[in-house]
């Protein structure tokens, strides 16, 4: 039978349209086809969604029947069980909210989102989006509705642009996984003694790095899983961070709880008497990278020894032509194995002499970041040029090099 009046014919660039909140022109065949698959309501609302502001998709359902059935088909609903596209994914969400519910019981968060993944390509829903352009997906209609369910049983608020939970969803094994957004804390640290890497060694038995003195205690307060330290660049070993000490973001990823007493951390971390941290705050993400790439002059002491009785006159000049200078630095051989062997360019933008006595000399300089102050001084066998060695005409080491001041741009 053929009903009078039925728009014919598909629209010729179907494809085209799939964004457009527009009715599909379906032929004959399409509404029969509609009629004789084997959906539910919820399925047969859906391959209209894009249509009907603030119905639900139950609700386009029942009026696409009607309509179906207006037209003279003869519409055959399935149960959502017998479903052939959702199987009856939708029926039992408090069941799966429930168990959720229960997982995240132990974790302190405000906002999250619901996630879904793994479902099988469906042909029926491929074919019914082919014939009458793209309604909303099952994920999407999964993420919304469960999210509505778990929002309400957990009291807590969906986020888009940053939740801190997400709950991911295997809609073929209603199996699911959480991500958690880890708590960022900026601040200053100074290191007070000397043998201390910033960073921890894998495998290492000793936990005194930087890293650890702040990160262990702040991870046993909000029980995360791991914890890294990203920090505005990275002193050696063997040298101190002194004046107001340098900038660091410390990550905690999947905390338990999200609310940290930051002075009590400090206390913390100052009782190790090796570290001292700051400034602290909590921060976005984002600062990582901003901490990890800033870039500041920064101000040395460095205790310098030399092989013979230092000449105080000749080694005030030759400190005293540092100042200001450009060098030229090839990176040293300690380092040539992690980094590109590049010459860069730095400028030494001050240089004092404090005392002198007898083969040790204390100098203060400020450099440009980037700049390797113990080959600035030895002059890394000509690889740094010039170098106080050379100007002095002698030989000098560094014997110790603390970092009394990280600064802005001069
Ligand atoms: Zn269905």
């Amino acid at each position: 039978m053929r009903l009078q009046g039925l728009p014919q014919g598909k629209t010729a660039d179907r494809k085209d349209n799939h964004y457009e909140v527009k009715p599909a022109m379906p032929n004959w065949q399409d509404l029969e086809f509609l009629s004789t698959s084997p959906i539910c309501k919820r399925c047969l609302g859906r391959v209209f969604g894009r249509v009907g502001h603030g119905l639900s998709n139950n609700d386009r359902g029942d009026r696409m029947s009607f309509a179906l059935t207006a037209l003279g088909f003869s519409p055959d609903l399935k149960e959502e069980r017998e479903c052939s596209i959702c199987h009856g994914l939708f029926l039992d969400l408090e069941g799966l909210g429930a168990s959720i519910h229960e997982a995240l019981g132990d974790y302190d968060f405000s906002t999250f989102l619901v996630g879904s993944e793994n479902r099988v390509h469906n042909p029926l829903e491929k074919e019914l989006e082919s014939r009458f352009g793209m309604g909303e997906s099952i994920k999407k209609e999964f993420n919304r509705e469960f999210g509505k369910i778990l929002s309400g049983r957990m009291q807590k608020e969906v986020e888009f642009k940053d939740p801190e939970v997400i709950v991911t969803v295997n809609l073929e094994y209603l199996s699911y996984r959480f991500w958690f957004r880890s708590l960022f804390i900026r601040g200053r640290y100074r290191k007070l003694v000397r043998g201390i890497p910033q960073t921890r060694w894998i495998n290492f038995d000793k936990h005194d790095s930087v890293e650890e003195i702040i990160g262990i205690p702040a991870q046993t307060m909000v029980r995360a899983e791991n914890f890294y330290l990203h920090a505005a660049g990275r002193e050696d070993v063997d040298v101190l961070m002194l004046g107001g000490g340098r900038e660091f973001v410390l990550e905690l990823s999947s905390p338990h709880l999200r609310n940290i007493d930051l002075s009590n951390l400090a206390e913390k971390v100052r009782k190790s008497g090796a570290v001292e941290i700051a400034d602290l705050e909590i921060v976005g993400g984002e600062m990582v990278e901003k901490v990890k790439n800033s870039r500041h002059d920064k101000s040395y002491r460095a205790l310098i020894i030399a092989g013979d009785p230092i000449d105080p006159v000749a080694f005030r000049k030759a400190v005293s032509e540092l100042s200001g200078k450009i060098i030229y630095q090839r990176t040293p051989l300690r380092v040539s194995g992690r980094r590109a062997d590049l010459i860069r360019e730095r400028i030494v933008k001050k240089a004092d002499t404090i005392s002198i006595d007898g083969t040790r000399a204390v100098v203060e300089m400020t450099a440009e970041a980037g700049t390797y102050i113990k080959e600035l001084i030895n002059g890394d066998g000509g690889r740094t040029d010039p170098n106080l060695s050379g100007l002095y005409g002698s030989s000098l080491k560094v014997e110790e090099l603390d970092v009394l001041a990280i600064t802005e741009e001069m």
